[in-house]
């Protein structure tokens, strides 16, 4: 439990974690459904690119009452499909499957996003069939600039097992990159592309300096749309579905 002392809620009661932000529709963080989206507050990275930086804190949000969301979802059968869960880094709480199982209860397929720190978590919940889906952030190459970048001590090996059991599911995954200049380059995307494997999808996100945390990173020029371009072409000689996210 991760939840800090005084943070005693709804949620703790119901053994479920604190929602700290909720989306009511998203169509580009779970490319083909129309999903909701959950928040997660903590994290057990420090990426000074990060654009929740307040989430990270986990009790500058208001919870969300679960009973909120689930009238919301009880509402939209009919046009929601599934429900994004994503933080922060969510599978640091311990209560995550039992939101999964809410969410299934509720008749919605769930999808995690992950910087794959966990994946004792991640195996649990594909071993008891609770997630649909997984967004696992591939940040850079995992070595001294995955520390460089996250600002915390990582278990570079815990990382490497979530990339290989996410591989060997039969759930629906995608590795995803923020290609930050500052983290990717193609060397980067040509290590990352071969470590995840020809079958896997690959999405390259371009970086939005705007809203992150650091004033150093708010500064730094993003890659041009013909520099990404490379950068895909580059993905797919390992990962012929890579792709660009756009939106
Ligand atoms: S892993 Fe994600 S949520 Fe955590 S600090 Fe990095 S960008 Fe922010």
């Amino acid at each position: 439990m991760i939840s800090p002392d005084h943070d005693t809620t709804a949620s703790q009661v119901e053994n479920l974690p604190p929602i700290r932000g909720f989306l009511p529709s998203t169509l580009i963080d779970w490319p083909g459904r129309i999903a909701a989206e959950v928040f997660l507050p903590y994290c057990n990275f420090r990426c000074g690119y990060c654009h929740s930086p307040a989430l990270l804190q986990g009790d500058t949000h208001e919870e969300i009452p679960f009973a909120q969301v689930r009238q919301y979802l009880e509402s939209k059968r009919n046009w929601i499909d599934g429900v994004v869960i994503c933080g922060g880094e969510p599978t640091l709480h311990d209560e995550l499957p039992c939101l999964c199982r809410r969410f299934r209860d509720l008749g919605y397929a769930v999808k995690l996003d992950t910087n794959g720190s966990r994946p004792e978590m991640l195996q649990g919940l594909i071993d008891s069939g609770l997630i649909d889906g997984v967004a696992m952030d591939v940040k850079t190459v995992l070595d001294h600039r995955m520390e460089e970048l996250a600002r915390a001590e990582i278990d570079l090996e815990a990382i490497d097992r979530s990339i290989t059991l996410l591989g060997e599911s039969d759930i629906e995954v995608e590795f995803r990159s923020t290609c930050c200049p500052a983290f990717v380059d193609q060397e980067v995307v040509d290590w990352i592309a071969r470590r995840i494997g020809r079958e896997a999808t690959y999405c390259l996100q371009r970086f939005e300096p705007q809203h992150c945390a650091e004033e150093v990173f708010r500064a730094m020029q993003p890659y041009s749309a013909p520099e990404m371009e490379h950068l895909l072409e580059v993905a797919r000689r390992h990962c012929p579905k890579a792709r660009l996210r756009t939106g």
